[in-house]
């Protein structure tokens, strides 16, 4: 995975820079969307999942209540918005997801970053306007 910053101008631009960086991805990573409410984090995962096939757009959304979404046994989005302690991360069975040989797209994982694997990519989302959004992908080891 290459480390770069984008810039996109649209919900639409964000989902197709998804997509372009799904074909880029590892048969098997973890990816920390870090970024505010609103700063795209679900809309760039919905290009991540279309480019993936995995499922339809339409059917990708925040797992802000059902925590883990299962869209296909190679592709999981998670969010850990609402938990607060890392002792509840803990009975989600996290590790073992770690080490399927899938994608694991995680919204608000740096709550817990002792919890996330150390090689991960992180990909960081700003709002820099109201539609526009700089999306930074930095590759960890
Ligand atoms: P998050 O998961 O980070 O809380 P969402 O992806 O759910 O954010 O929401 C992003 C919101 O921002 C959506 O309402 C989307 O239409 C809007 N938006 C406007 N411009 C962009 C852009 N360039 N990229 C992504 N979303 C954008
Ligand atoms: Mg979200």
């Amino acid at each position: 995975m290459k480390s770069r910053t984008y810039h996109t101008q649209s919900e639409e631009q964000t989902i197709a820079l998804g997509e372009a960086l799904a074909s880029e991805l590892p048969a098997q990573a973890v990816v920390l969307l870090i970024g505010n409410l609103g700063a795209g984090k679900t809309t760039l995962a919905k290009g991540i999942v279309k480019g993936l096939k995995a499922a339809d757009p339409n059917d990708v959304s925040s797992p802000t209540f059902t925590l883990i979404h299962e869209y296909s046994p190679s592709v999981y989005h998670i969010d850990l918005y609402r938990i607060d302690a890392a002792a509840q991360v803990a009975g989600l069975g996290l590790n073992e997801i770690f080490d399927r040989r899938a994608i694991v797209l995680i919204e608000w994982g740096e709550k817990f970053l002792e919890l996330m694997p150390r090689e991960r990519i992180e990909i960081r989302l700003r709002n820099t306007g109201e539609d526009s959004r700089e999306i930074a992908v930095s590759q960890l080891k």
